[in-house]
C-alpha cells in the first residue's frame, strides 16, 4: 500500500520542528530513520496530515563524553553505536546489544531517538536505556525537560511524549559495575527479541558490591529488576548462585501470551539467559 497523503516539512533547527508540531494541532508526527514510521504510513496504520523530517537538523547526531556519562544525540544511528569506540570503552553492554538490533540496513538508517519514541518492547536501546537508568530530553513549546525511563515508557509502543515534544538527547550514566553479560533469543538474529537479558555487576573482597539487572520482551515496556539486584548482591556466592538468581528474575516477570511466544516459553528463556548472563559476568575480570 502506499501511504495517506500528507504535508512534508524539513526543519533546519529544533525549535522550527517543534514549531512545525504546534502548527500541526496534534497530526504532525517526526521522521527521523524512517525505519518503524514508515511502514506504519504505507500500512495506513499512522496518517499524518504532516510529516516533520528531523534529518535537515545539524547538531542531533552525536557521541559526547561528559565524564561520568555518555551524551548521545536523537538522530544518532544504530550503526554509529555499535561501531564507535566510545560506547565500547564506557557503554560495553550497549556495544554488545547493538548488533541484535536488526539488520544492516536497518541499522544504517535507525535512530537512537526513533527507537526510544518507537516503544517497542523488545527493542535493545529501550532496555539499555532502563538498564542504564539513562536521562531522555525532550523538547517542547515551553522548553526542555528530562524523562526517567520508567516514565518515558508507558506501555507497548507508546510513550509519554506530548504531541509537540521531540527527544533530542539521551544521556547514559557509565556504570560502576565492571562485568557484565548480555543476552538475548530471537527466531532468527536481527529478529526482535523474544526474551533478553543485561547483567552488571562489581565484585568486592568479600562478594558483590553492586548489580544491575535489567529484561526486554517480557512485559508491555523494559523494566529494571531493581529487587533482583539487592538479592544478588546480597547472596552468597557459590556454583547454585546463577540457578537461584535466574528462579528470582522469572518469579518477578509475568509476560502475555502472544503470536511469537506464549508466556511460558518466553519465562523457559528469560530463566536459561539469566543463568548464562550471570555466569558469563561473574568469569569476566572486572
Ligand atoms: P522512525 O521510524 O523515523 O520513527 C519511529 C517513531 O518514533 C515515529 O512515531 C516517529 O514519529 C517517532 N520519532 C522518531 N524520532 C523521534 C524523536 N526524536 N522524537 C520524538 N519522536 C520521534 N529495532 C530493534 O530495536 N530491534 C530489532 O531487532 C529490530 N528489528 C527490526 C526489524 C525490521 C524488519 C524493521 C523494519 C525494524 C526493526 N527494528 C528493530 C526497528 C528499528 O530499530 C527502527 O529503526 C527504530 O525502531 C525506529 O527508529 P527510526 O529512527 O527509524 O524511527
Amino acid at each position: 500500500m502506499k501511504p495517506a497523503k500528507f504535508s512534508y516539512v524539513l526543519p533546519a533547527t529544533v525549535d522550527a520542528a517543534v514549531e512545525a508540531l504546534v502548527a500541526s494541532n496534534g497530526e504532525g508526527k517526526v521522521l527521523a530513520g524512517g525505519q518503524s514510521l514508515l511502514p506504519l504510513l504505507n500500512f495506513r496504520m499512522a496518517r499524518p496530515s504532516v510529516l516533520v523530517d528531523l534529518n535537515g537538523i545539524n547538531g542531533l547526531s552525536y557521541i559526547e563524553d561528559r565524564g561520568d556519562r555518555i551524551a548521545i544525540g536523537a538522530l544518532t544511528r544504530h550503526r554509529e553505536l555499535e561501531l564507535s569506540p566510545l560506547i565500547a570503552a564506557k557503554l560495553p553492554v550497549m556495544a554488545a546489544a547493538m548488533r541484535h538490533v536488526a539488520h544492516l540496513a536497518i541499522r544504517n538508517r535507525g535512530t537512537i531517538g526513533g527507537s526510544l519514541s518507537h516503544a517497542d518492547p523488545a527493542a535493545e536501546l529501550p532496555m539499555l536505556a532502563t538498564f542504564y537508568d539513562a536521562q531522555i530530553s525532550v523538547q517542547g513549546p515551553s522548553g526542555r525537560r528530562k524523562i526517567a525511563p520508567e516514565e518515558f515508557f508507558v506501555d507497548a509502543l507508546t510513550n509519554c511524549l506530548e504531541p509537540e515534544e521531540i527527544v533530542v538527547e539521551i544521556e547514559f550514566p557509565i556504570l560502576t559495575q565492571d562485568a557484565w553479560a548480555f543476552e538475548e533469543v530471537a527466531r532468527r538474529f536481527g529478529d526482535f527479541a523474544l526474551a533478553s537479558i543485561a547483567v552488571a555487576v562489581r565484585r568486592g573482597p568479600s562478594g558483590l558490591e553492586a548489580a544491575r539487572v535489567a529484561v526486554m520482551g517480557v512485559a508491555n515496556t523494559p523494566r529494571r529488576l531493581t529487587e533482583a539486584e539487592s538479592e544478588l548482591v546480597a547472596m552468597q556466592l557459590d556454583d547454585r548462585t546463577p540457578d537461584r538468581f535466574s528462579e528470582i528474575v522469572v518469579s518477578l516477570v509475568s509476560p502475555n501470551d502472544d503470536l511469537h511466544a506464549s508466556a511460558d516459553y518466553r519465562k523457559h528463556l528469560l530463566a536459561q539467559l539469566a543463568k548464562r548472563a550471570l555466569r558469563t559476568a561473574l568469569a569476566m575480570k572486572g
